[in-house]
């Protein structure tokens, strides 16, 4: 029945002209047509003919302005974004701190929120979320609050439910075991690595209290806001990420050998070819020099993924493995060394780590701070990344 309501919608606009069309997630009708993979759609080929048709037929100025939205502009059909039709494309990105800060504002307003919160520091915390996450970060809170039978949400609601999104719900604590260990040995290395390196973000915290989705514990940044909002990272901070991310399976490998290493570190993995392969494709910061070989996009809107990765050679392809390689062994190289050379350190905050089961940044650092020079940059803001 697509095409006829279609038709109608229409038929009724005109008749209320001057009006507004809106049509949420066009892409649902608005793909590109003959590009499914399980064939086409008649119906919603027949749904996406007639929008068009539609478009096309107004004369001039018939007063209707429509306006459609999508988080995929990316497979929509290129016949939609003709003039005349959606000529014009407005990104609507992720807020920046002000607009979280006034997203929040809006949805607390129907809340009882403790006068000691304030969402300046939520705000603050909260980079990347959208409007959508902030709205559920907040009933999120107000949910932990009535089941702990507070009379209004605290910070410690709203961290909560911060580390829940992000991470994952709090499970029961492992009984003391190897396998404890072995996670305290790799979170420890991700958070040695963080509070050691010269460029990477601080240490909010580390802990090996499990959450849901499989993970046995985290260690969490204090997030680099400027950078994560901007999207210009720096040479330095993407190499000391890309080492820090793979401290975990360093101090594996340095404290069980090569044969006890787990696969908690799968993702890890991954995270680090993904920003060593942006260092070499995007950000020309490889000895392939400068040249952009994908685009921004490419990697998030998995319809164009395809396309992209054609666009360069089978040569170039092999160079561009070859360089992410490198960079990841000479990073793997530089994170045992730093595990290995601070082995005595290593042990005591795991053991530490294996009784408390959460360091915060600032404990960490202090016990760092007894067996070596903290670099300059280590100090506290709040907010926070995470590594499992
Ligand atoms: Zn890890």
């Amino acid at each position: 029945m697509g095409a006829s309501r279609v038709r109608d919608l229409f038929k009724k606009a005109k008749e209320n002209a001057p009006c507004l069309i809106f049509i949420d997630e066009i892409d649902a009708v608005g793909r590109q047509r003959g590009a499914g993979i399980g064939g086409g759609n008649d119906e919603r080929e027949q749904t996406l003919n007639q929008l068009l048709t539609e478009m096309d037929g107004f004369e001039g100025n018939t007063g209707i302005i429509i306006i459609a939205a999508t988080n995929r502009p990316d497979v929509l059909d290129t016949a939609l974004l003709r003039p005349g039709r959606f000529d014009r494309q407005v990104i609507v990105d992720a807020p920046d701190r002000k607009g979280r800060l006034e997203i929040l504002t809006v949805h607390a307003r129907n809340k009882k929120i403790d006068p000691s919160v304030s969402l300046e520091v939520v705000a603050r915390r909260t980079p990347g979320f959208t409007g959508a996450d902030l709205a559920n970060l907040l009933n999120e809170a107000a949910i932990l609050t009535a089941r702990r039978r507070k009379e209004a949400i605290t910070q410690l609601e709203i961290d909560d439910a911060i580390d829940r999104l992000t991470i994952g719900l709090t499970l029961n604590p492992l009984l003391d075991s190897k396998k404890k260990r072995l996670i305290a040995y790799h979170e420890v290395g991700h958070a040695l690595l963080s509070t050691l390196l010269e460029n990477a973000d601080p240490l909010n915290k580390v802990t090996i209290i499990p959450r849901s989705g499989g993970v046995g514990g985290f260690s969490q940044q204090i997030l680099n806001e400027e950078m994560i909002d901007s999207g210009l990272y720096t040479k330095a901070w993407l190499y000391d990420n890309i080492t820090m991310t793979l401290g975990g399976k360093a101090a594996e490998v340095e404290v069980f050998g090569e044969s006890e290493v787990t696969g908690g570190a799968s993702n890890d993995l991954k995270v680090v070819t993904n920003l060593a392969r942006k260092m070499v494709t995007m950000y020309g910061m490889s000895d392939l020099g400068l040249v952009a070989l994908e685009n921004q996009s490419s990697d998030v809107f998995l319809g164009r993924d395809w396309m992209n990765r054609s666009e360069y050679s089978e040569e170039m392809a092999t160079k561009i493995d070859r360089q992410v390689r490198t960079m990841a062994v000479a990073c793997y190289r530089e994170a045992r060394r730093i595990i290995n050379e601070n082995r005595a350190l290593v042990d005591r905050l795991v053991d530490l780590l294996v009784e408390q089961e959460t360091i915060e940044g600032e404990q960490f650092r202090k016990i760092v701070a007894e067996y070596t020079q903290l670099p300059a940059k280590q100090q506290l803001v709040v907010s926070s990344s995470t590594q499992s």
